[in-house]
């Protein structure tokens, strides 16, 4: 996808903070963090969110969770982080590349979802 922002990243035409990159995914700070810790993780395939998914990208999947394990380890928020991805513009998906929130960090007590939104 020639215009997509995540795809350009893939393909190192934008910048970005890499956290991790396998052959099927790469992970990298969100540019507007809303938690300590914000990293997406995202398919280096162009699937466009979750309801766009099929079981041929099973696998794929399955590695972007795998992964968020992993990179919340490496930056010490194993023990409590949240995954989250947003499927459809009406939901607030804003960037149409499948991604997963990996948020983490807070020092004074858990956030509730509201976190996600609040400006
Ligand atoms: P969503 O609203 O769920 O589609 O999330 C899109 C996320 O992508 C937001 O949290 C943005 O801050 C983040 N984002 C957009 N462009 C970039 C970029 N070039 N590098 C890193 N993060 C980005
Ligand atoms: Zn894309």
């Amino acid at each position: 996808m020639k215009d997509c922002i995540f795809c350009r990243i893939v393909k190192k035409e934008v910048p970005a903070e890499i956290e991790m990159e396998t052959e099927t995914l790469v992970a990298f700070r969100d540019i507007n963090p809303k938690a300590p810790v914000h990293i997406l993780i995202i398919p280096k395939k162009h699937i466009e969110n979750l309801a766009n998914a099929s079981k041929e990208d099973l696998e794929i999947l399955g590695d972007c969770q795998l992964a968020a394990k992993e990179v919340a380890k490496k930056n010490g928020i194993e023990k409590a982080f949240r995954l989250l991805t947003v499927s459809g513009a009406g939901a607030g998906q804003t960037v149409l590349h499948l991604h997963y929130h990996l948020v983490g960090g807070w020092k004074d007590g858990i956030p509730g979802m509201e976190i996600w939104r609040e400006e």
